[in-house]
């Protein structure tokens, strides 16, 4: 496979006018952006980066910041991009865990790097570089430290083992860990994800943060390829449709949310978004009203796809060509394989509900510093294969399809059944007066946990929290009933919008 760092300076060669990047400052070509990414890598190695070194970015979605990004693999660094919505002691712990002695910033996370400037020991003062603002007397700006740097071409010789990036999981279920891609992992997603269009024909509309390995499964490849990719810095439904009809956009990487809120602007027919070819989606569960309703609104086809940061892309459904497997997430991808396990460890046969575990063509590398997390993340089938454990439950069916019911966490044990909080949460979105809807396990002293439904109503709903109970539960299965259901003005979500069960269900458990 050829090097990234090569492949970039191909495409610049290549193809030099064609447009690489749009974000909301403009446009760079391809022989801008992959000067620049050259003069940023050799600033880099300038100032002493050797191989394998990582460099922390914490930006929201800009070419510059994609350019730093890009940068820092020509010289053969790690890139750690890091989320600015993370508390300042969870980004000073990131940075002090992953080693960087770089950080790149931009003037939005100005008051987070306040908060934690005075931890950062490991990064000189002439490393920490603002991207579109100088930070301080000492700390320069991105044009001030490249200074009359040339952009010579050098791409680092790197082997598929070596660090590419770290990823750290959001901390929907825990301390954040970070998570260690190599270039394999990387090389083979380009692979794959040019088997989905994204190749040098794509115009792929980023709008979710580059931190998240949801965004880079689709913006890496994009660019590897020689596409396009349009940057969005903030997610806005209306501002996305604006975006995808001006650029022709061909692709996007969508979570469910945004399916919802895009579908949901009261002028969506009027776009013209004749261009697309594939939305992808992951993160959560894409309802199948929602795919129904976007293949019926929305041109090109709909692919979910299923997977974890630690081990790649497992899983993946053609809404297209499969209109009754809309309840699963579809059929391990290329090279990768799917199994269901109990909790003692054993292989379950089709059809029984356990634990996934999966096996693709890329897994993480490891745990940053987290040895015994990395082994405990693992099972080793009967023939001594290597598979991830996802924590989701769920299972096979017949024909092969992945179905997933919940994370293991945040599944209800009640009175000594199981149930799976999306089997609830369809049937309360199902009501046409509710918008959103999560459920919850509360303690009961009677069953141990019952299931407590939250929603969010539409604006100018009537339905009552008893009138919505009782209409859900005469749907649900005796064992599955909900004990109560409050109002919410909203549900709170991850950045990437996984609805954050833990912060929920925590005031319930406190008491
Ligand atoms: P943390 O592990 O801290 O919660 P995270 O949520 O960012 O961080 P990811 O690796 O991005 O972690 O998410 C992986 C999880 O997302 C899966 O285990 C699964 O629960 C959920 N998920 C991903 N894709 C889908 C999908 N298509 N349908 C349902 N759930 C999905």
């Amino acid at each position: 496979m050829e090097p990234i760092g090569e492949k970039l300076q191909q495409w610049a060669a290549s193809q030099p006018d064609k447009t690489a990047l749009i974000d909301d400052h403009g446009q760079m070509t391809w022989s801008e952006l992959v000067s620049h990414a050259n003069r940023i890598a050799n600033r880099l190695r300038a100032s002493g980066l050797q191989g394998g070194d990582t460099v922390a970015g914490l930006s929201e979605n800009t070419a510059d910041y994609m350019a730093v990004y890009l940068g820092t693999l020509i010289a053969g660094g790690c890139m750690v991009p890091l989320s600015g919505m993370a508390s300042g002691d969870a980004l000073a712990l990131m940075i002090e865990d992953c080693g960087a002695r770089f950080l790149f910033v931009s003037h939005k996370n100005q008051p987070l790097l306040e908060e934690i400037r005075d931890r950062l020991p490991a990064i000189p003062a002439a490393n920490l570089v603002g991207i579109d603002f100088a930070p301080s007397a000492s700390n320069p700006t991105l044009d001030q430290w490249l200074g009359d740097i040339d952009d010579a071409a050098a791409p680092a010789s790197v082997t598929l083992d070596d660090p590419f990036n770290i990823i750290y999981s959001s901390g929907t279920t825990g301390t954040p860990k970070g998570i260690l891609h190599d270039y394999r992992f990387r090389q083979r997603q380009m692979v794959r994800m040019s088997r989905f269009g994204l190749d040098g024909d794509a115009i792929n509309l980023v709008s979710t943060p580059l931190y998240s390995n949801t965004t880079l499964v689709s913006a890496l490849p994009t660019l590897f390829n020689g596409g396009t990719l349009v940057l969005m810095a903030k997610f806005d439904a209306h501002r996305f449709l604006e975006l995808a009809e001006q650029h022709r956009v061909t692709h996007a990487m969508l979570v469910p949310v945004q399916f919802s809120r895009i579908l949901a602007e009261p002028d969506f027919d009027r776009f013209d978004l004749s261009s697309f070819k594939l939305k992808l989606c992951t993160s959560a569960p894409l309802r199948a009203e929602v795919i129904a309703e976007t293949m019926q609104r929305w041109p090109g086809n709909v692919r979910e796809v299923y997977g974890l940061t630690e081990g790649g892309i497992s899983t993946s459904l053609d809404c297209g060509a499969y209109p009754d497997k809309w309840n699963t997430v579809g059929l391990p991808t290329e090279g990768a394989e799917v199994r269901v396990i109990d909790e003692q460890g054993n292989e379950l046969p089709k059809g029984e509900i356990g634990e996934i575990v999966g096996r693709a063509i890329s897994m993480m590398r490891g745990y940053v510093n987290r040895e015994e997390q990395t082994r405990e993340m693992l099972w080793t089938s009967p023939e001594g294969l290597a598979f991830y454990r996802s924590g989701d439950m769920g299972r096979i069916d017949e024909d092969g399809f992945i179905h997933i019911l919940d994370r293991r966490k945040d599944m209800i044990i009640s009175g000594g059944f199981n149930i799976y909080a999306v089997d609830l949460e369809k049937v309360l979105l199902s009501h046409p007066e509710v918008a959103d809807a999560a459920v919850i396990g509360i303690p009961s002293t009677h069953w141990g946990e019952t299931p407590l439904g939250l929603v969010v109503r539409k604006p100018a709903a009537t339905v009552t929290e008893q009138g919505l109970l009782a209409w859900a539960n005469e749907r649900l299965g005796k064992t599955q009933r909900l004990a109560a259901v409050e109002f919410r003005d909203e549900l709170p979500r991850s950045t990437i919008g996984k609805v954050l069960k833990r912060e929920l269900r925590e005031p319930y458990w406190r008491q």
